[in-house]
């Protein structure tokens, strides 16, 4: 049987609030346990919630940013539950009218375009963290992380494979911080999903019984919890069984899925509109205001890199899978606005190589946007070979200065001029006979050797392109 797979995914993006949603309390990562949980977080008797504009906001800009329908009365329900990081016994979130409704975004894969329908997104609190470590046999409670405002971003179950969840959620994560709504760092938790998973036979129209897979906190794990998944539920429909409606729990140790819960022992959350807190209601100056300061979204970006500087679809997504990236790019394109594509080959090659190595953002690079520009000029005014310009380019991430003082400072410029070259290429060709006649023999094979001979005799400085055309005029005539 040829299955299909059909996933949707919940997106938890932790907003970046300087405080928490529903009091004044700092949200800021990192702090000792405690400090930042004031009394409304605390859930001590009779404080009141008060909504965070900023967080109002910032959902909206992503409504927004989604071409969703912005919902301008929506509400606030209680969601109950018993848990020890939950101090006030349910979570306010909004079930019945979310802030942002219907919205769709279109990702990338393998070049092909899919659109991925958003079903809405809601805002609601993160609860706090149970800590298991240091309490000998017992559990701390730290509730810093409690009200700390999310946006739940609820997908359609529209995507077909672990590669195209991946995409998504790639969009979705380089969206937020193009927004600059949420910092995306999944490590720290303020980006985590919950992926939803059922198979079916190809030719079915009707869906087959899901899982929710939870805990995965990376790109990778994500398409391996999946993957993983995937084959569990084919192997026991293929063996004649039945998937369980259930969450489970993904190990990335064992990279395997484990039931957490079955459908049957799911909470009932006994849902209800808190009284608490009045209905939301947006104006439509609030919603405009938003609007008027949209930026670029990667999308539009991608379309524009492709058309005005003809990038390739794969230079245009890594190009533009971050702000920071892009406007790098496009600093550096601004100082050799002739040479997009060469621009964008170091960008992604030498400059990121630089950085993952040492593991740094674009935005610490000690090679900035203009010097890198400056540094291509003189490739591009053969000043310097692209050979050449690595070296140079190691020498500016080292701080030993700039494109032309290193050059100078090093002799590197590069022989460009044939009464230089011609006399080494006559030496070369005097002390080589052999293979001069195995090339006239036709081993054309010979000239890369020639040309290898010329570039060390230079200590790699002549010009390529004009000792390749002075050794065929040498040799063929
Ligand atoms: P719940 O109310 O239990 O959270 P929802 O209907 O809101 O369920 O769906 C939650 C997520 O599960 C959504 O992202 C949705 O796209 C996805 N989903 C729903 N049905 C399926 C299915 N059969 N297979 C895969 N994903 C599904
Ligand atoms: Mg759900």
């Amino acid at each position: 049987m040829e299955w299909e797979t059909v996933i949707g995914l919940e997106i938890h993006a932790q907003l970046k609030t300087k405080s928490k949603i529903f009091s004044g309390a700092a949200t800021a990562y990192g702090a000792e346990p405690n400090t930042q949980a004031c009394a409304v977080d605390l859930a001590l008797p009779g404080v009141l919630p008060v909504m965070n504009r900023d967080a109002a906001r910032m959902a909206v800009k992503f409504g927004l940013a989604i071409g969703a329908k912005i919902n301008q009365t929506s509400i606030f329900d209680r969601k109950n539950y018993f848990y020890p990081d939950l101090p006030k016994g349910y979570q306010i979130s909004q079930l019945q009218l979310p802030i942002v409704g219907e919205g769709s975004i279109t990702i990338n894969v393998n070049g092909e375009k899919k659109t991925i329908g958003i079903t809405r997104a809601h805002l609601e609190e993160d609860a706090g963290k149970s800590l298991h470590e240091d309490f000998h046999g017992m559990t701390g409670i730290d509730l810093n992380r409690a009200g700390t405002p999310l946006i739940e971003i609820v997908s359609e179950p529209d995507m077909r494979s672990a590669t195209e969840a991946v995409a998504y959620l790639k969009s979705i994560h380089s969206l937020v911080r193009y927004l600059d709504i949420c910092d995306g760092n999944m490590q720290e938790g303020s980006f985590r999903c919950d992926a939803n998973v059922s198979i079916r036979p190809r030719s079915q129209e009707e869906y087959g019984t899901r899982t929710e897979l939870k805990n995965i906190n990376s790109f990778r794990f994500v398409e391996k919890a999946i993957e993983f998944e995937v084959e569990r539920q084919i192997d026991i429909l293929e063996s004649g069984g039945r998937v369980v409606q259930e969450t489970r729990l993904y190990d990335s140790d064992k990279n395997e899925t484990r039931s957490m819960r079955s459908k049957e022992e799911a909470n009932d959350y006994r849902y209800f509109p808190d009284p608490d807190l009045p209905q939301m209601v947006l104006e439509d100056w609030f919603i405009d205001a938003i609007r008027a300061e949209l930026p670029e979204l990667p999308g539009a970006r991608r379309e524009r890199f492709i058309s005005d500087y003809e990038l390739s679809d794969y230079d245009a997504e890594t190009l533009t899978t971050s702000k920071e990236l892009a406007d790098y790019y496009e600093q550096a394109v601004a100082i050799l606005p002739s040479q997009p594509k060469l621009i964008a080959n170091w960008v992604n090659g030498e400059l990121s190589a630089g950085l993952n190595r040492n593991a740094i953002r674009i935005t610490e690079s000690p090679v900035t946007a203009t010097m890198l520009g400056q540094l291509l000029t003189r490739i591009d005014d053969n000043t310097i070979s692209g050979k050449i310009a690595k070296e140079v380019f190691e020498a500016i991430w080292r701080g030993e200065g700039n494109a032309d003082e290193i050059i100078e400072k090093c002799s590197l410029k590069q022989i460009s001029d044939n009464s230089t070259i011609e006399p080494v290429i006559d030496e070369i060709l005097s002390n080589n006979p052999n293979q001069i006649e195995q090339y006239k023999a036709g081993n054309g094979k010979l000239l890369g050797f020639f040309v290898g001979q010329v570039m060390k005799a230079t200590q790699g400085k002549a010009n390529p392109k004009q000792v390749n055309e002075l050794l065929r005029k040498k040799l063929d005539t």
